[in-house]
């Protein structure tokens, strides 16, 4: 019953011309039948009591019948209020329509007098008794009113208050003439230039939007708005603006998908076109958001999309209503200009994000490029991190990996990652390396220099390899960047991130081979120092320590020991009758010989021990924190494993040892001297034997 009326006053003030039209010639004949009261037909009546005729009131009771019908028909709010309890005798449709009433008795018993059915704002209970009081005192004086009928449409009503007599008792006539049209225009034009001035000034989207819906709320009665806004990055739309709608409705809706059967909005997105729900609870279409339309209380739906330059899809704007609904052309009209404000509003906003992000991009990879261009080269490791990390904190990716082949090109190192909050690192997950060759990952890229693999199944047929490498759960793809060492593919760069029609646009994709291409170059200047470096420590046949290198830790060892009193032994030896061996099997034999020596002392040493190559064919080994005994153990372990050895010339190989432990008075070259003698007398002894410097 109360929709009914709320639907009669809707087409009622939808009408707008109309509606003037009527209401101006009600209040005509109100005027004139006021008048005629006043001048000629309710005068003998008057005429009869003297107080009376003193008063401005004159009797209202003649004609009773006539001057009902007329006011039932009249557009104008029109009700008598009986002056001293002030109930109401009478009051016609509009009047109780405006009042939310559908009956007078409802009116009289239910709203008037009754404080709880009346708005605090703007306009209370007490504020319409306070006009009536005033009638009385200063006589009619018109006011505006809003009357904000409890679940009804708020109508703007100008209002005069008149004195007046009506069944023989005292009154008040209100008569208000619904001036809720131009309200609403001025209203209207108002939020539209606000709308405008938060454009201009690039304000927070959702304030634009929630003016542009309100707008349209305003043009259209009993309307609620929602305007949603597209994400290209995820494909889904989500609530931009619209205050009118239920928190319950905006939380239903959440993310809603471009889709057929995704609500008016998603529906109206993928088609392209409106989408009207005349009754969304026959609407297969809101099949699954319809609980979240019913906790609205929203029974219609009217979705219009939006498209920007491109037409790229920019969102929907949706209009609901409480009540089974259609919308006519003028709503058509009506819903065109903030449509395509809304429209420019996300357009531009989307301009200035993309241009942030530019700029934020920018940064980052001049940030980048700065970091890995002039790192200690000692400290390239930690600027490969730091870059992981910048990169997956920009794209705000799930995982960044950095994986490199071994020397030998076998397997696929992790060696570098990072992982958002919601993935644990591979590392943790004890992944290091992955059986995945030079070949196979040549194979992997071809001729490219990138590869998308998508979680969803969609990877090329030779990226097995990868995808036991980086676990992708269905909603993930991962982009790799190939990344070379001297020119040869050497890894790859991986970035992990959520699956979506643009997780992977150009520009991204461009990012992350820059960086790729920044991490080879890195990589490679890392490689020349560290060779530069080994070069300069290392003797170039064996790829032991140089004697350079030697001299330095023997210093270092015998300051150690003068200051911390502790002992190291020295142990010297020369491979005996060395000469037959180049004489007999030349020079390439005697080196391969040397290089096979170099193996056999690496196998015997422990980390802390140093060996190299003192000169020619003689080997010199420095021993911390070892006793003159444990020294003599480990040369004649070392002598029997060089005399066992298979080498690779068929002539048995011996050395010759001299042992010697660190004595007071020692310098470096003493110590070797003592050694050297040691040596000097194992040779005498009959070589191929260990003797000590006593
Ligand atoms: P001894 O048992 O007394 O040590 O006899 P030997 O023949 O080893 O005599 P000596 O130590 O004097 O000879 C060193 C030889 O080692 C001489 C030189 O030709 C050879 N030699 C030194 N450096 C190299 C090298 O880098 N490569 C090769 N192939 N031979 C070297
Ligand atoms: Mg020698
Ligand atoms: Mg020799």
């Amino acid at each position: 019953m109360l929709s009914a009326v709320s639907d009669g006053w809707a087409m009622t003030s939808g009408l707008m011309s109309a509606a003037w039209v009527q209401a101006t010639a009600a209040l005509l004949m109100l005027l004139l039948l006021v008048s005629m009261v006043r001048h000629g037909l309710l005068r003998s009546r008057a005429s009869t009591t003297r107080s009376e005729s003193d008063s401005p009131e004159r009797p209202l009771v003649d004609k009773e019948q006539d001057l009902r019908a007329m006011f039932d028909q009249s557009c104008a709010a029109v009700m008598l209020l009986d002056r001293a309890s002030r109930a109401p005798i009478y009051a016609n449709q509009t009047a109780l329509a405006a009042f939310g009433a559908h009956s007078p008795e409802q009116l009289a018993g239910r709203i008037m007098g009754c404080a709880d059915a009346w708005p605090d704002e703007p306009f209370s209970l007490s504020d319409f008794e306070r006009r009536l009081d005033q009638v009385r005192a200063s006589g009619n004086q018109p006011f505006e009113w809003l009357a904000l009928p409890a679940g009804g449409i708020p109508t703007w009503l100008e209002v005069s208050l008149s004195l007046v007599q009506y069944g023989g008792k005292a009154a008040l006539m209100f008569t208000g003439l619904n001036i809720t049209p131009l309200k609403n225009a001025e209203r209207a034009d108002r939020l539209r230039q606000k709308a405008m001035a938060s454009m201009a000034r690039d304000s927070v989207l959702s304030v634009t939007l929630d003016q542009l819906a309100a707008i349209v709320e305003i043009a259209i009665p009993g309307a609620h708005c929602a305007i949603m806004v597209h994400d290209d990055e995820t494909d889904m739309l989500r609530l931009g603006g619209g205050k009118s709608v239920p928190p319950e409705f905006r939380e239903g809706l959440g993310l809603v998908p471009v889709e057929f059967g995704a609500a008016g909005c998603g529906t109206a997105a993928y088609i392209q076109g409106s989408v009207v729900s005349h009754d969304i609870r026959a609407d297969q279409r809101w099949e699954r958001f319809r609980r979240c339309a019913e906790l609205a209380g929203f029974r219609a739906c009217w979705s219009e999309p939006m498209f920007g330059s491109g037409n790229v899809l920019l969102g929907t704007f949706d209009v609901y209503h409480t009540a089974p609904w259609t919308p006519g052309n003028e709503d058509i009209d009506r819903l065109t200009g903030p449509l395509h404000l809304a429209g420019l509003t996300i357009e531009r906003h989307r301009g200035k994000i993309a241009l942030d992000n530019m700029v934020m991009s920018e940064q980052m990879v001049r940030r980048i490029s700065t970091d890995l261009l002039t790192v200690d080269p000692h400290e390239t490791d930690q600027a490969i991190s730091r870059t992981c990390s910048e990169l997956g904190e920009h794209f705000q990716a799930q995982r960044v990996v950095l994986c490199q082949l071994d020397t030998a090109g076998e397997n696929l190192h992790l060696t570098h990652e990072w992982a958002d909050s919601t993935e644990q690192l591979l590392a943790q997950q004890a992944v290091e390396h992955f059986p995945l060759s030079e070949t196979a990952l040549q194979a992997l890229f071809g001729d490219q220099s990138k590869l998308v693999v998508s979680g969803k199944g969609e990877r090329p047929s030779s990226s097995d390899g990868v995808s036991e490498l980086l676990p992708l759960d269905g909603n993930q793809s991962l982009l790799l960047a190939a990344v070379s060492r001297q020119g040869r593919i050497a890894g790859f760069l991986g970035v992990v991130r959520s699956s979506t029609t643009t997780a992977w646009t150009s520009r991204r994709i461009q990012t992350v081979e820059l960086m790729a291409s920044l991490l080879s170059s890195a990589i490679t200047r890392k490689d020349l120092v560290n060779s530069l470096t080994f070069q300069a420590v290392r003797d170039q046949l064996t790829g032991l320590y140089n004697r350079h290198k030697l001299e330095e830790i023997l210093s270092q060892e015998v300051a150690r020991c003068l200051r911390y009193s502790s002992v190291f032994s020295v142990i010297i030896f020369d491979l005996d009758h060395f000469k037959s061996v180049n004489d007999r099997f030349g020079h390439n034999g005697g080196d391969a010989v040397l290089s096979s020596i170099a193996r056999i002392v690496e196998a015997n040493v422990r980390e802390t021990e140093i060996a190299g190559r003192w000169g020619g064919e003689e080997f010199l080994m420095v021993l911390p924190e070892t006793t003159l005994d444990s020294a003599l153990q480990l040369a004649e372990r070392l002598r029997s494993n060089v005399e066992a050895h298979q080498f690779p010339i068929p002539q048995q190989v011996t050395v010759s040892i001299g042992v010697a432990s660190f004595a007071s008075g020692d310098t470096p070259k003493k110590i070797v001297q003592r050694a050297d003698a040691a040596l000097y007398a194992a040779k005498e002894a009959g070589r191929n034997r260990v003797m000590s410097s006593l």
